[in-house]
């Protein structure tokens, strides 16, 4: 089978997959999503990123369209479809199709859409050299806990990482380390992690939740605060998590090197851990 969508309940070809030029998705960034990968071909951390979802949608008084176990029924439909060995799997749900006006009516059908594409692995060269970021100012709106499609100051974030020649830019709002345009951020200082709290200057990550328990499992000091920029640079270890790239370590930021230039230890005894989790 070639990848696969799902707009509102009905599975096809992702090539053929359409909603309305109307959806308050394409019109006004008027959505929520999720991205979920799988494991062996089970869908990984599938509670908590539902959970997300609904969260999301209740900030924006929107519906998710399906209950939970609708949403599992279908993403268990998508990936018997798709055959992957892995797969991102990616939850879409906007308020709907409307006439173009700012204000909602009340009652619209979401839009939903799932589709399921080819996860391919990381490079194993690239985790084991890290990958370089670049800094850019965090542009975006008071509140980035909510899932949205909204993501113009993301996607410009990267692409200037693209163009740099790096791989994700790391976000700084008031001097504060937020998040990266696609990723949370960590950094190993005295030892011990440091990110920045949940809240809605940053997307609380499913990755960063887990991470941040095998940490705490492993007796090493966790503090949730800021990271100022000159913390950053002075960092010995910064690492990136998230769905796809799970524990990736940054070695150098701005082109300025970050610890020894090289992936640090406590970065890889956390990738060392997840890879056995989830092994
Ligand atoms: N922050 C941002 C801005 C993201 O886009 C992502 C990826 N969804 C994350 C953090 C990491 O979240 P998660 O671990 O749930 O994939």
């Amino acid at each position: 089978m070639p990848d696969i969508a799902c707009v509102n309940g009905r599975f096809g070809p992702l090539a053929d997959a359409v909603v309305s030029a109307e959806d308050r998705g394409f019109q006004f960034g008027d959505g929520v999503y999720e991205v979920i990968r799988t494991y062996h071909g089970q869908p990984f951390a599938i509670e908590a990123h539902l959970q997300r979802l609904e969260r999301s949608a209740q900030a924006l008084r929107l519906s998710t369209g399906h209950a939970p176990a609708q949403w599992i029924s279908l993403i268990h439909e998508g990936l018997r479809l798709s055959q992957y060995p892995d797969t991102k799997i990616y939850l879409q749900v906007t308020r709907g199709q409307a006439p173009r006006d700012h204000p909602f009516p009340h009652d619209l059908a979401p839009t939903t859409v799932l589709t399921f594409r080819e996860l391919r692995p990381f490079e194993a060269s690239t985790r084991q050299v890290g990958v370089n970021a670049i800094t850019v100012d965090d542009i975006r709106w008071g509140r980035c806990d909510i899932k949205s499609v909204n993501l113009l100051a993301n996607v410009l974030a990267r692409q200037r990482a693209k163009e740099a020649g790096a791989f994700e830019a790391i976000l700084v709002r008031e001097d504060l380390v937020t998040e990266g345009s696609v990723s949370n951020v960590a950094v190993v200082r005295n030892g011990g992690i440091q990110t920045a709290p949940e809240g809605n200057r940053i997307l609380s990550g499913v990755t960063r939740a887990i991470v941040l328990e095998m940490a705490r499992k492993e007796g090493l000091p966790v503090s949730e605060d800021f990271v100022s920029r000159a913390d950053l640079f002075d960092a010995s270890e910064v690492f990136l998590t998230g769905t796809t790239v799970e524990i990736l370590s940054v070695v150098r930021v701005d082109g300025r090197m970050i610890g020894d230039g090289r992936p640090g230890a406590v970065s890889r005894l956390l990738s060392a851990r997840w890879n056995t989790s989830v092994g």
